[in-house]
């Protein structure tokens, strides 16, 4: 039974001329909760062509492959314009700046309770006090744009260059997150196939 897969859904196409399935990989027959992955498959070649089956909000759904690419290039402009915002001038005296303030508190554990108040890290001191090597090294690695407002607020300096960036940056992102429009009913609800 490794790898089983089984037929969760049969219908037809958009266009009602073929015939589409989703299967899902199962270890166990007998419980649908053991779903390792669905597979979906358009037999018609039209829909195929202007059409994606995607799994959303626990369903699957036909959506316009313009769509599913307009999404893609969404997070694109996203990322890229995070990258720019970081290699701006602005943003590096900012960071060089949070650098010397990290630098200049007393003790990692100081550091920690301040990025934490700010929202700036997550993990708890042990794992941070493991990883600490200076302020430079820390914000290398952990400081992304969409960070960049709480590093603002936690030198008490305001930079609306920056802050109009990320509100544009949040916008796209929302954007992107952004439910597809479905084309048609929802084809199969995969809350029963999840754990
Ligand atoms: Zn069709």
């Amino acid at each position: 039974m490794e790898n089983d897969r089984i037929e969760a859904y049969r219908g037809s196409c958009v266009c009602g001329t073929g015939e589409v399935t989703i299967k899902f990989y199962s270890h166990d027959r007998a419980r649908l909760t053991k779903s390792r992955g669905f597979e979906t498959s358009i037999r018609c070649v039209s829909c195929r062509t202007e059409y994606d089956i995607i799994e959303q909000n626990n369903k699957f759904v036909f959506v316009r492959k313009s769509d599913v690419k307009q999404k893609q290039a969404l997070w694109s402009q996203y990322w890229q314009r995070s990258e720019d915002l970081l290699k701006t001038a602005g943003t590096r005296k900012l960071l060089s700046d949070l650098e010397t303030f990290l630098d200049t508190q007393s003790s990692a554990a100081v550091c920690h309770r301040l990025l934490r108040a700010y929202d700036l890290v997550h993990e708890s001191y042990a794992t941070f006090r493991k990883r600490w090597n200076g302020g430079g090294d820390w914000i290398r690695s952990h400081v992304h744009a969409s960070d960049l407002d709480e590093v603002l607020e936690l030198l008490g300096k305001k930079d609306p260059k920056i802050s109009n960036q990320l509100s544009e940056f949040e916008a796209l992102l929302q954007q992107h997150k952004a439910p597809l429009p479905i084309v048609g009913k929802p084809l199969l609800n995969t809350s029963p196939y999840r754990e």
